[in-house]
Parts: C-alpha cells; structure tokens; sequence
C-alpha cells in the first residue's frame, strides 16, 4: 500500500490518500494510520473526522464505563 502525505493539521496530525485517492488518518492515540472511515465524523475536527479512531474511542468509553462503575 503507497500512501502519500497530503495534509498536515495544526497539530501535527497527519492525513494521506492512496493510488485510489482513499484518504486515511493518523490516530493521535495509537499512532496507527487508518482509513478514515475508522473515524467518526467530526465537524470541528482535522479534515471532519474525531482524533482516535474507533478502537482507542471504544477503549476510552470501555474505561469510562467502568470508572462509574466503581464510583
Ligand atoms: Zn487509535
């Protein structure tokens, strides 16, 4: 798979696009690099999509849930 940067945010983040012109993200979290379907849509975020992909986001609602479990 050839990937190519072609957007940078603010932030570092960093967006690129495959032969086919697919986009994919870095996840801030993981630092893997997914296609940006793995996102959730975000208006406000780099390029519309949220900074962790759905992984780290699941994980970070796992956690949540039991914290206020404990509590
Ligand atoms: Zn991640």
């Amino acid at each position: 798979m050839v990937l190519t940067l072609f957007a940078t945010s603010l932030r570092g983040r960093k967006a690129y696009k495959d032969v086919k012109g697919m986009v994919y993200l870095e996840c801030t979290v993981c630092y893997s690099i997914k296609i940006e379907d793995s996102f959730q849509k975000e208006k406000t975020g780099f390029l519309g999509r949220r900074f962790n992909c759905c992984n780290c986001r699941n994980e970070q609602n796992r956690q949540y849930r039991e914290k206020r479990a404990l509590a």
